[in-house]
């Protein structure tokens, strides 16, 4: 059987610049590599509800900004299969037996889950849902039989978790269903972007975002008002790179003939940090280095951004007849997976023949 990826993002607002070196970048170029026989890209709207509860508006809201990001950053609807998790009941289903295999003290090992709890002040009133989020996924990733699942750092944990899952499930059942593996991105640095304030991941939920449908203004504001080394007062200060933001946005943006075009005076990103390191380089030079890198990489999806805005319908229509297309895939996992747990009573004549015996003897 071909590779196939299935990868997702709660619409819990726009999506911004961690998301696409994090994940978005690499879903587009695997999406050109032709090495896949199916994409799938969800909408994980019922799992942005499982924290998110009292504010389903927010949650509706933002699924047209999320669909209009993918589109934004190329993703192609020829090519990729789109869909709303939450549309898909096989998924809920799944993740109902699922959950017979996964004990309370292996979810609370979670670190991520772990992590977020406590940014969100849960400890003490955690919702069953958010807690048990990760089961949902490996549902989301199985019901696909998905190989591959582009995304951050952060993912590690729920893959390992579908993977233990699905080994239980396997060795329990019989051979139903495919172990995924996380595609990372190469450059360590895009794992896991830091926020505008220096905090250790951009997420919506921090506030610390740059997002890819901001304006080449709202950009330039941000870059400006970024946290760079307090200890660089004047320009002939010698600079730490480390814990730097503008450095290590450097690290994710920067492509091969950047310099050329926008910093000729360097050659590469190790001798502007040289000489920051030694001290003489002011941080508006960097910073505005770093605006023109972002600039390039943004300013075409706030275009095709702006070309998907104007056709809101179509974009509709490649939500719903996506959607429609998974449920069927998702629907065929959830029967072989009833087949094999025999709990297909209606569908398996050796059922009523066993039991008529039984009866009749
Ligand atoms: P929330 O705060 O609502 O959890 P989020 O910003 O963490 O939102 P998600 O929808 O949870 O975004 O993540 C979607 C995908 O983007 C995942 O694959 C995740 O690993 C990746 N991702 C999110 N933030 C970053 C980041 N700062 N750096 C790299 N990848 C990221
Ligand atoms: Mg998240």
């Amino acid at each position: 059987m071909g590779k196939i990826i299935l990868t997702g993002d709660r619409p819990t607002g726009r999506l911004h610049i961690g998301h696409y070196v994090g994940s978005l970048r690499r879903r587009v170029e695997l999406q050109n590599s032709g090495e896949f026989e199916k994409i799938y890209i969800m909408i994980a709207d019922a799992q942005a509800l499982t924290d998110n509860a009292d504010n389903p508006e927010k949650v509706r809201q933002n699924i047209m900004e999320v669909a209009l990001d993918y589109l934004s950053v190329g993703l192609d609807p020829e090519k990729v299969t789109f869909l709303i998790q939450s549309q898909i009941p096989e998924l809920t289903e799944l993740t109902f037996y699922y959950s017979d295999l996964v004990t309370v003290s292996r979810l609370q090992r979670n670190p991520t889950v772990k992590s977020e709890i406590q940014m969100r002040e849960f400890e003490a009133s955690i919702p069953v849902g958010f807690f048990t989020y990760p089961i949902s996924q490996a549902a989301d990733i199985t019901a696909f039989k998905a190989t591959t699942v582009p995304a951050g750092e952060d993912q590690e944990p729920m893959l390992e978790q579908a993977r233990e899952i699905v080994r239980k499930f396997n060795q329990t059942y019989g051979e139903v269903l495919v172990e995924p593996s996380i595609s990372l991105p190469t450059n360590e640095t895009c794992r896991r972007l830091p926020g505008i304030d220096g905090k250790a991941k951009m997420s919506k939920s921090l506030g610390n975002c740059i997002y890819l449908s901001d304006t080449e203004k709202e950009v330039s504001d941000k870059v400006r008002q970024m946290y760079t080394d307090p200890t660089h007062l004047k320009v002939s200060d010698p600079g730490h790179i480390e814990g730097n933001v503008v450095f290590t946005y450097l690290d994710a943006f920067v492509k091969e003939d950047s310099f050329e075009k926008y910093l000729p005076e360097y050659q590469n990103l190790d001798e502007l940090k040289a000489h920051y390191e030694k001290g003489g380089l002011g941080d508006v030079k960097i910073k505005n280095f770093l605006k023109a890198v972002l600039e390039e990489e943004l300013a075409p999806i706030r275009e095709r951004r702006h070309y998907w805005e104007a056709r809101i319908p179509e974009v509709y229509e490649i939500l719903k007849s996506g959607t429609e297309a998974a449920e069927k895939v998702a629907a065929a996992t959830l029967t072989d997976v009833k087949n094999a747990m025999k709990i297909n009573y209606f569908e398996d004549p050796e059922w009523i023949a066993e039991q008529e015996a039984k009866f009749t003897k």
